[in-house]
């Protein structure tokens, strides 16, 4: 196709006009148009086994640029634009960004979905259409709120289908729409993300900020991604949404079965299902029932398929993310689900009358979701090596010495696609020029840099586009924020959701304890600049709590003049994927400060230092293999490490206060939270509430790290200005990054779970 006639045809056709003619809105109509010809042209691999991804959230982020680089025309379309005196930036922030996920989790399944498809695997992903997503965060009055999303409108990237089934509940029957996405690969291959919805969804249920009648399941079913499940309604409301999801998606992989002649006894022959953390467990049950139900498979045959079908991802170690649903409540939701429940639970209580740890139904009768998945799957997967090896040696170690066959590590990946090709094209332009283009499909290819390692010009190339980063950011900023950046200052950047665990705390108390120094008149010999993004919860009361600190110095430190010359706090406004895609390129310390065995895997941690950024990190997650293939030289771990922190668990034995009262350093910045200063710009309720947080309970250990963690920062700082030392840990940032190409992640999971041709 001649993409540049093709371009000007749809224009005439669409708006009468050629393209110099038309306004940036009608433009983005018709790339969006001209994006879903060209990948239709693509076909599907319609290999004989598929794997389906079913997952909560797909975090994917705008697709435009994304779709047009992947189409391999990007380049012509902003040649053409250019001729025509427009510009494809100011036409991409017409798309409005989907919102169907929450944070890592559904970021990973979006970079899996590009991967699949780029590698040409039968592949499709299974989620919802959320319609007003997680939420809009705006800030009044250093407050968060939540307000709806709307990104659904005439002209996104949803296309409905003509596939609906019905899906029956206790006292309800709906009747669902399935839309599709389509993700394009990388020169290659296609792969459909299906989005089911209700038809009889009503949004205007919605009235003021993100509350709605819960009860109402017919109208407000796909309107939200994660209700507020602090009461009753809303988490049968999430068992409603959960079931709907699977009940959709095992309708439509037995119809597909059937479509290509399988026969469904061949289940595990054909399709493998990737059950991305237990928001989609149920799918095992519901497969179950209709076996049983309705293909005649006895019990014995149906356990055995569906268990030879599906794998489950664990994403968390965190207790209160593991979901338990009371049984009562599948009951009233799904009880035509509850005796198949009840027989896989007791299946495993027959053969584990002793442990009931292992039980799938404990003495409270709550249904521990996980368990089903590790029984009744054939994989279960960790996502960075040291979080699947607390897996099988703490959090699962009775499941892990009963299937030790099953347990595997799949250490995440992003798609360098989105997160260097598109997010940084100055970057991406110099690799090509130094090492060739050959990492774009071949991400090993970056060691290629290694060798420029003593390279004054490649090094000084690299200081350079990250300058300009900064300076597109500060733009960025100063247009949606309205503050202004020094660009010469070191860029600081903790952006991932507001959760005690991932101690954005911390690091505000590092900031109050800066705030104090250079009031004292010790003053740092560049300027810092404190960059957060980051959506709470919106039941979350102590991570608002933390935003409201950060919002609170912000105002401290910007507006006072004997010291915003040396540090600045910025919190920017509904972190998303845009945000990021701004964020990441321009950032010099890439913040991973997680409680040791806390953070599964993270992901922004492998995005930074893709970018050329330098990681500030706890030994946690995907940092111990950061740090492993970078070296001791090239990273700065701090902190306790995670036998250290599980120990302390195991013997309840960690103090907050016993630090507070030892360390005057510690002490002085825990106060300032409730100093007049801070309470003259903030909230008392909230500030008293995360001060006596702090000192009573700490239940992630901020106060134990945090002295550190202080030692650790200057000395980054300082080890700033020998520039060509830190031009040469950019390289190897870069250089060592190869590894966490979700390509590389997906050929993982085919080699050892789905094994598709
Ligand atoms: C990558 C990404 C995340 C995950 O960040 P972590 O720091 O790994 O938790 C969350 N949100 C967005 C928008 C992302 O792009």
């Amino acid at each position: 196709m001649d993409v540049k006639k093709s371009f000007d045809t749809l224009a005439r056709k669409l708006y009468g006009r050629p393209v110099h003619q038309c306004t940036e809105h009608e433009l983005y109509h018709v790339l969006l148009q001209l994006v879903k010809d060209l990948s239709g042209e693509r076909k599907e691999n319609d290999g004989d086994r598929k794997v389906y991804y079913i997952s909560a959230e797909f975090l994917i982020g705008k697709l435009l640029t994304n779709n047009l680089i992947n189409l391999g025309v990007y380049e012509e379309i902003e040649s053409v634009l250019k001729e025509s005196g427009k510009s494809l930036s100011a036409i991409e922030e017409e798309e409005r960004e989907p919102s169907l996920g929450n944070g890592g989790l559904g970021r990973l399944a979006a970079c899996f979905m590009d991967s699949i498809a780029t590698l040409g695997l039968p592949g499709a992903g299974i989620g919802l259409n959320y319609h007003f997503g997680l939420f809009k965060q705006v800030f009044t009055d250093r407050l968060q709120q939540a307000e709806k999303d709307e990104w659904i409108n005439d002209r996104s990237w949803l296309k409905k289908t003509d596939v609906s089934f019905e899906v029956e509940y206790k006292d309800l029957t709906v009747k669902s729409r399935m839309y599709d996405i389509d993700v394009v690969g990388y020169e290659n291959g296609l792969s459909p993300l299906h989005l089911f919805d209700v038809e009889s969804v009503d949004e205007s249920l919605v009235k003021s900020g993100i509350d709605f009648d819960k009860t109402d399941i017919a109208k407000n079913l796909t309107l939200f991604l994660y209700p507020d499940d602090s009461d009753e309604a809303g988490n049968l409301l999430r068992i409603y949404q959960q079931y709907f999801m699977v009940s959709n998606g095992a309708r439509l992989i037995i119809r597909e079965m059937k479509e290509k002649g399988y026969d469904l006894h061949e289940l595990d022959r054909h399709v493998c299902i990737q059950i991305n953390d237990t928001h989609p467990t149920m799918v095992i049950p519901e497969l179950i029932r209709i076996l049983t139900q309705e293909e005649e498979f006895t019990m014995d045959d149906a356990i055995k398929a569906v268990s030879g079908t599906c794998a489950y991802t664990n994403h968390t170690i965190l207790a209160e993310a593991l979901e338990k649903w009371p049984l009562p409540y599948l009951e009233r939701v799904v009880p035509k689900l509850v005796p198949i429940i009840k027989e896989l639970a007791n299946r495993v209580k027959k053969e584990h009358k002793d442990d009931p740890s292992l039980w799938i139904i404990d003495d409270e009768k709550r249904v521990h979701m996980a368990h089903i998945d590790i029984h009744y799957g054939f994989s279960v997967n960790g996502v960075a090596a040291i979080h699947t090896d607390i897996l099988k040696n703490t959090e699962l170690n009775n499941f892990y010495k009963l299937y030790p066959g099953k347990f595997n590590n799949k250490t995440n990946g992003v798609t360098f696609r989105r997160w260097l090709l598109q997010c940084d094209k100055p970057l991406a332009a110099f690799l090509d020029k130094t090492i060739g283009r050959g990492y774009r499909k071949d991400a090993g290819e970056l060691e290629g840099l290694l060798k420029y390692k003593d390279d004054a010009d490649v090094l000084r190339s690299l200081q350079d586009i990250k300058r300009a980063n900064k300076e597109d950011l500060a733009r960025y900023i100063k247009s949606h924020e309205g503050i202004e950046l020094d660009t010469d200052s070191i860029f600081d950047i903790q952006v991932k959701r507001l959760h005690e665990y991932k101690r954005q705390q911390m690091n505000a108390l590092y900031i109050i304890h800066k705030y104090l120094e250079i009031k004292a008149g010790k003053k740092p010999v560049r300027p810092i600049t404190c960059i957060f993004g980051a959506k709470a919860a919106p039941a979350y009361v102590i991570a608002k709590d933390i935003i409201h600190l950060l919002l609170v110095l912000q105002e401290i430190v910007n507006n006072d003049p004997e010291v915003n010359k040396y540090l600045k706090v910025i919190m920017v406004t509904n972190y998303n994927v845009t945000y990021a895609e701004k964020l990441i390129p321009a950032c010099d310390i890439s913040e991973q400060i997680s409680l040791a065995s806390k953070e599964a895997s993270g992901t922004s941690n492998m995005k930074f230092m893709l970018n050329g950024a330098v990681t500030l990190g706890t030994d946690d997650g995907a940092n111990v293999e950061i740090h492993d293939l970078v070296g001791d030289d090239n990273i700065y771990i701090f902190g306790a490490d995670s036998d250290t922190v599980i120990k302390h668990y195991e013997k309840a034995d960690y103090v907050s206060k016993d630090i507070y009262d030892k360390s005057e350093t510690v002490k002085e910045a825990v106060d300032f939270i409730i100093s007049p200063e801070c309470m003259k710009k903030g909230h008392k309720e909230n500030l008293e509430r995360l001060y006596k947080e702090l000192l009573n309970k700490d239940w992630f250990m901020t106060l134990l790290d945090l002295e550190d963690y202080i030692k650790a920062k200057d000395r980054i700082f300082s080890d700033y200005e020998d520039r060509e030392k830190w031009q040469k840990m950019m390289l190897m940032n870069i250089a060592k990054a190869g590894f966490f190409s979700s390509d590389r992640t997906i050929e993982e999971y085919n080699r050892d779970i789905w094994k598709l041709k």
